[in-house]
């Protein structure tokens, strides 16, 4: 049968999440700070426990979805954790990962952090491609993998508590940069010059065409190698940023998304690396040791 859960925080993720667990026959216990908040589970048949520690002590397997690491700690400040299987998918810092990860060690549960790379509605919708990783107890993982499995696609990336936050917060800051751009190309164009509508396919098709980049920036880092058949060399890309400023000038729109990754770029030119691509970037900006 499947496995009864428990989960802590019916806001938008975690409502989502309990519809698809009832929907797949789990019994799940629910707990929300704003009581009101779960109230629709009910009537979709989950159980409504009166406060965190008694919905932890509903279930072995006790997943949280809550704000922050904050109100995780508030919310389960004086519930029973021991012999509890904790997973939680409130997203996080690595470093806050691996502190929960000690903390509900000590209080005798496995644990397992983890990073939703979804939204709510592509919870229950596999063809979405919305997944989520774990990192923590490998061994919790394997028990619970079918049953994790059910609202998203699921990727165990290490026993290290940390690194579930590591991955999703490195795609999400690599999201921010690409954001950053798009605002940047709308606020360019003008709607009223050229139609949002008619350039949006356009920024879509060379986002997905660029992505690709990716792979060789990974074998770059990996070999060391940041010159071998460089085909957008870095001195080139520099005088390009020119074009790139003075376009915003002219089109009266503020260079401020721009400049700090330009400024990068000449830095790294100006330390003799015109030959390389833009990975060796990521040395830059490497703070350890200064
Ligand atoms: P909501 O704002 O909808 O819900 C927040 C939840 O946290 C509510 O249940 C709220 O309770 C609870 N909460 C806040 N502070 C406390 C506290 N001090 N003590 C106890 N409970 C508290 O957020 P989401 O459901 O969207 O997000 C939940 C988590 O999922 C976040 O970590 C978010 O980053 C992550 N996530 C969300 C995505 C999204 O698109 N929505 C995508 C990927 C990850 P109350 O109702 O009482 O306020």
């Amino acid at each position: 049968p499947p496995t009864p859960l428990t989960l802590l925080g019916t806001g938008a993720m975690g409502t989502a999440l309990a519809r698809v667990w009832l929907a797949a026959g789990h019994e799940v216990t629910v707990w929300n700070r704003t009581a009101a908040r779960a109230e629709p589970l009910a009537a979709e048949g989950a159980a409504v426990a009166a406060s965190a520690a008694d919905a932890v002590a509903a279930n072995r397997l006790v997943i949280v979805c809550l704000l922050d690491d904050v109100s995780v700690g508030e919310a389960l400040d004086g519930a029973d954790l021991a012999g509890r299987d904790l997973v939680n998918l409130t997203t996080g810092t690595p470093a806050e990962g691996r502190a929960r990860a000690a903390w509900a060690e000590a209080r005798g549960a496995r644990f397992l952090d983890a990073g939703i790379m979804a939204v709510p509605p592509m919870i229950g919708a596999p063809a979405s491609g919305g997944y989520v990783f774990y990192s923590g107890s490998p061994e919790l993982f394997e028990e619970h993998r079918d049953t994790l499995g059910v609202p998203a696609g699921t990727r165990f990336v290490g026993a290290d508590p940390g690194f579930a936050a590591l991955h999703d917060v490195a795609l999400l800051s690599a999201m921010s940069g690409m954001f950053a751009g798009i605002t940047h190309a709308f606020a360019l164009i003008r709607p009223e010059d050229i139609a949002p509508k008619d350039f949006a396919p356009l920024l879509a098709d060379w986002l997905t065409a660029m992505a690709p980049a990716v792979h060789q920036s990974a074998d770059r880092l990996q070999s060391g190698d940041y010159t071998r058949d460089v085909v957008s060399h870095l001195a080139m890309q520099v005088a390009g940023n020119t074009t790139l400023l003075r376009t915003a000038e002219e089109q009266r729109v503020s260079p401020e998304l721009l400049t700090p990754y330009a400024e990068l770029m000449e830095r790294r030119l100006a330390q003799g690396h015109g030959d390389e691509d833009g990975t060796g970037m990521v040395e830059l900006l490497d703070l350890r040791g200064r």
